[in-house]
């Protein structure tokens, strides 16, 4: 039966990636779907090939038919956006796609057409299959892009008669981040032992709550803060919530990166790694009960 794993945090920088792609060498039979589509930095990592691009059509942009504008300047009065200027041309950058100036135009000169947001892509790495994407600069819609990077993965997933999809999610709790774990059997929140890192961790644990997912916990350079690492462990365990690993901080991490390869790969015997395999190892456990 296919399962699927989201690795989330609450914030950006807690580390996330490093241990995603670090499951993904440790893991076999798996495909790997990354649904950071705003910021995607699994590929510097995994180095994917990519084998398939297809463009992302997920939002609109006016466009004017010169041949019927009669120059009355409504649509720029009703443009909320400001993206209509006085020789009546659109701002493509800013056009929001909202269909107002469409409907104002006494001549039916403009209509909304489709544009290209960014592309979605599969590719091939050495650890498996990998669905991937990337949103245009600006781009709005990503939580449609993050579907979509998901569908493909399930697709490949059965294509390839493979029973897990490792997820890594985009930082924070908004629409990208609801996208990624809707329907995942569990969430691995990655955390940091910093204040910000705990209330982050908070609104994680809400967000999956919310949505009915089984969370687990990963506290990324645990030794920095040892007392915030002890205030998130009680919290964890007065709410029932599984602490899967402690990794501590190790620069031997950025010299992985560096590097271009996962820490596991980098340096295997490294404390760092052999965290990381107990933690997968653990995620794989409750995964399988
Ligand atoms: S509302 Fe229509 S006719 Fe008037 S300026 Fe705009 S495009 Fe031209
Ligand atoms: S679609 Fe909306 S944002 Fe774009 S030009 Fe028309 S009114 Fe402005």
């Amino acid at each position: 039966m296919l399962k699927q794993v989201a690795v989330v945090s609450g914030k950006g920088g807690t580390g996330k990636t490093t241990i995603t792609a670090s499951f993904a060498a440790l893991a076999h039979d798996m495909v790997i779907a990354d649904c950071d589509v705003d910021a995607p930095d699994l590929h510097l990592l995994l180095h994917p090939q990519i084998v398939k691009t297809q463009e992302f059509k997920g939002s609109k942009l006016a466009a004017i038919d010169r041949t019927k504008c009669i120059k009355c300047g409504l649509c720029k009065e009703s443009c909320r956006f400001g993206s209509i200027n006085d020789s009546i041309t659109i701002d493509s950058f800013s056009c929001e796609g909202c269909g107002v100036c469409v409907i104002v135009c006494p001549e039916e000169a403009i209509s909304l057409k489709e544009r290209i947001s960014g592309y979605n892509f599969i590719s091939k790495t050495k650890y498996g299959t990998m669905s991937h994407a990337r949103l245009n600069p600006g781009e709005a819609n990503s939580g449609k892009l993050v579907t979509l990077v998901r569908h493909n993965a399930r697709k490949i997933a059965e294509e390839e008669d493979l029973d897990l999809i490792l997820i890594d999610g985009p930082p924070g709790i908004g629409c990208p981040v609801i996208a990624s774990v809707t329907g995942v059997d569990a969430g691995l929140i990655v955390t940091e032992p910093t204040m910000s890192g705990i209330h982050d961790l908070d609104r994680a644990l809400q967000l999956l709550n919310h949505f009915n997912i089984l969370p687990l916990v990963c506290i990324n350079k645990y030794d920095i803060n040892r007392k915030n690492t002890e205030k998130i462990v009680k919290s964890c365990e007065k709410n029932e919530v599984d602490i899967a690993g402690k990794i501590p901080f190790d620069p031997t991490v950025t010299e992985a990166m560096v590097a271009g390869k996962t820490i596991v790969e980098y340096s295997p015997e490294n404390e760092v790694s052999q965290e990381i395999k107990t933690t997968w190892k653990r995620v794989l456990s409750v995964l399988n009960k």
